[in-house]
């Protein structure tokens, strides 16, 4: 299935495609919940009244004007760093013998077409396309056999990056540098396992002002989609609508000779294959 959260009147609703429309689905059954994330912990009976509700409900006639993030509110953001061979090696840093994590703050969870706000506390903002795991169920020492099932689905993901934070404060301020509000754009849909096919051979890339910047494939990825679920639940438990995003391929900015950072105007469109396009255009900050 692909799953879309909208913008009405009356608040955030939950929708599905059906061909080429969306079909909101607690018109048609009044018990499935508006939220997203909500619908993923229902499991399994969640998914089959989605299922039964795309496939009988009247579509909407137009496409909903604002398209949310696909979860607004994860507990975690978890993120990959250096999971590309050549993106370590245009960073200058060595090849990692474990996944390297970092994480973002829930707050900076934006969604398609929403604006990226420079902050006016930085001046080197970078872009990162990176395919995003939505976790379904739960569950702590996953086997790297198991992994799979708990995965609810993947979207497209959007690394933004501010790299005088990350790298040049004292000490290195990953976090923050990561963290700024609205730093963290996903979406346009949620799109189901059994929907996408094969996520370790999807072809991935960004491109800035119509031009492509980053173009690769998820089968470059050095660490794989279960190793990652199973490594990361050795330390936490991960919980429904939990995010990863997995890393990006080589073709940052930073490490561009001359160096591009985002600049007001620019924009920025995430496209991974079988899961769409994720487009943010970029302003200084209000
Ligand atoms: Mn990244």
């Amino acid at each position: 299935m692909r799953f879309i959260q909208y913008q009405s009147e009356a608040g955030p609703r939950l929708a599905a495609r059906r061909d080429g429309r969306y079909v909101d689905l607690q018109a048609v059954d009044p018990r499935i919940p508006t939220d997203l994330r909500k619908l993923l912990e229902m499991g399994e009976e969640g998914g089959n009244r989605a299922r039964a509700a795309v496939d009988r409900g009247p579509p909407m006639q137009e496409t909903p004007a604002r398209i949310l993030a696909p979860i607004l509110q994860p507990e975690k953001v978890i993120c990959i760093g250096l999971n590309y061979a050549d993106h370590a090696a245009e960073s200058g840093l060595a090849l990692p013998t474990e996944p390297v994590v970092f994480c973002k703050f829930p707050t900076a969870i934006s969604g398609h077409e929403a604006p990226i706000a420079l902050p006016a506390v930085s001046s080197k903002v970078d872009y990162e396309a990176e395919l995003v795991i939505v976790i379904g169920r739960g569950g702590r020492h996953i086997p790297l056999e198991q992994a799979r099932e708990h995965i609810a689905g993947y979207t497209c993901g959007h690394d933004v990056s501010a790299r005088d934070w990350q790298l040049e404060k004292s000490g290195g301020q990953w976090l923050l540098g990561k963290t700024f509000d609205g730093f963290a754009p996903i979406g346009p849909e949620l799109v189901t396992p059994d929907e996408l096919g094969d996520a370790g051979q999807l072809d991935i890339c960004l491109r800035l002002n119509g031009q492509t910047m980053q173009n690769s494939n998820t089968r470059q990825l050095i660490f794989p989609i279960e190793r990652l679920i199973s490594y990361i639940s050795t330390v936490c438990t991960l919980r429904c609508g939990d995010l990863i995003f997995t890393g990006t391929p080589p073709g940052v900015g930073a490490a561009r000779k001359p160096p591009v950072f985002l600049r007001p105007g620019d924009v920025v469109e995430v496209e991974i294959q079988n899961l769409g396009v994720l487009r943010n255009s970029v302003i200084a900050e209000p």
